[in-house]
């Protein structure tokens, strides 16, 4: 079965073996060193220094990274805008509101790109400490404008925390621009791991100045950072899991990193665009503002999700659903993964016998 959904991934062999590694407890000195090697790997994916980011590795779905890096970095005192175009941003809202944490929504269309001006509004008329931003919006495939938002962030002193749980790996992320402050990502989507492994990077320096809150027991980074930093972990980690993100970062740098993972993912995403189109399914987005990672089409009228899913996954392809409002409108189609020339030929013929 190919894996043609938003994470997990179909793994590789060497990923796969990785799993079956020897028993080891989470004190234990090789523990430590895979732990570091792991942290060293994430920073090398977007050449960051250690001095400058700090990886926390947590065990948790994305989700639960996203969830750590809010919780964590918005202080007491922050004044918070969420930007939303898709259901993780609504999630982000979701999240503060259970906490308790005060925030503003700046809200748009999920058919349409973050409304700039309306943003610089909000912006400049109130003194937000924090904006929170999804950079590729996997509900509709949409990759949002990081760079421009965080220039925008810049200019009125706001601080930006980042959603890159499916960009992380293979979109451009421009960490250089310093009023990012923190991005969250997982294991199991563009690196090509396990579920099971989460992480946040962190800005250091704008972390000695932060006032931590303790909103969670768990979900605490400054806990994990502190542990980390000095080789332990507060908590057991998902062993198994790890050993699989450390294959799947020497594989991905072996494939030759960040770069090359977006040419291949355009690549076949080109690829499948093309064969979807002579067969006259049309994409829910234009290509510049979709990301290469996950793209949205349009269901056609005769078909409906369930009998395209079924085709599909009878000929060995798992293909997602839309959500919320367009359950009935689209389906998704990702190519993240261990996906050969050969599945993407099949993938070619098992869509021909879908759609015509
Ligand atoms: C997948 C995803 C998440 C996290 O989902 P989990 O199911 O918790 O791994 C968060 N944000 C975005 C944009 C995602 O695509």
């Amino acid at each position: 079965m190919i894996l043609l959904n938003p994470g997990p991934v179909t793994l590789s062999n060497r990923v796969r073996n990785a799993l079956s590694g020897p028993d080891l407890c989470h004190r234990e000195e090789e523990f430590s060193l895979l732990q570091q090697s792991i942290r060293d790997k994430l920073l090398g994916v977007y050449n960051l220094s250690n001095e400058n980011w700090a990886p926390v590795l947590l065990t948790g779905s994305g989700t639960a990274a996203v969830e750590a890096m809010l919780i964590s970095c918005i202080p007491e005192e922050g004044q918070t805008l969420v930007i939303e175009n898709g259901v993780y941003g609504e999630r982000m809202s979701e999240m503060l509101k259970s906490y308790a944490i005060h925030y503003d929504r700046h809200t748009n269309e999920w058919e349409a790109n973050i409304d700039i001006n309306s943003l610089r509004v909000m912006l400049s008329k109130k003194k937000y400490s924090h904006a929170v931003l999804v950079h590729h919006e996997t509900t509709t495939g949409r990759l949002n404008e990081l760079s421009e938002i965080s220039e925008l962030c810049a200019r009125y002193g706001t601080k930006l925390l980042v959603d890159a749980v499916s960009s992380f790996g293979a979109e451009a992320i421009p960490f250089e621009n310093e009023t990012i402050a923190a991005c969250a990502a997982t294991a199991n989507k563009c690196l090509h791991g396990v579920p099971g492994t989460s992480f946040v990077l962190l800005r250091r320096s704008l972390f000695k100045d932060t006032m931590a809150p303790r909103r969670s027991v768990y979900l605490d980074l400054f806990k994990y950072l502190k542990a980390q930093d000095g080789e332990g972990t507060p908590f057991t980690q998902s062993v198994q899991s790890f050993y699989a993100l450390e294959e799947a970062l020497k594989e991905f740098f072996d494939q030759g990193g960040r770069k090359s993972r977006y040419e291949i993912y355009k690549q076949r995403m080109l690829k499948i665009s093309d064969v979807l189109n002579s067969l006259r399914i049309k994409p829910f987005l234009p290509s510049n503002v979709n990301s290469v990672v996950l793209r949205s089409f349009l269901l056609p009228s005769a078909k409906t999700y369930e009998e395209v899913h079924r085709s599909l996954k009878t000929q060995g392809f798992i293909i997602y659903a839309g959500q919320n409002q367009y359950r009935d409108k689209l389906f998704r189609i990702s190519l993240m993964g261990d996906i050969s020339n050969k599945d993407l030929s099949n993938l070619e013929f098992a869509l021909g016998k879908t759609f015509s």
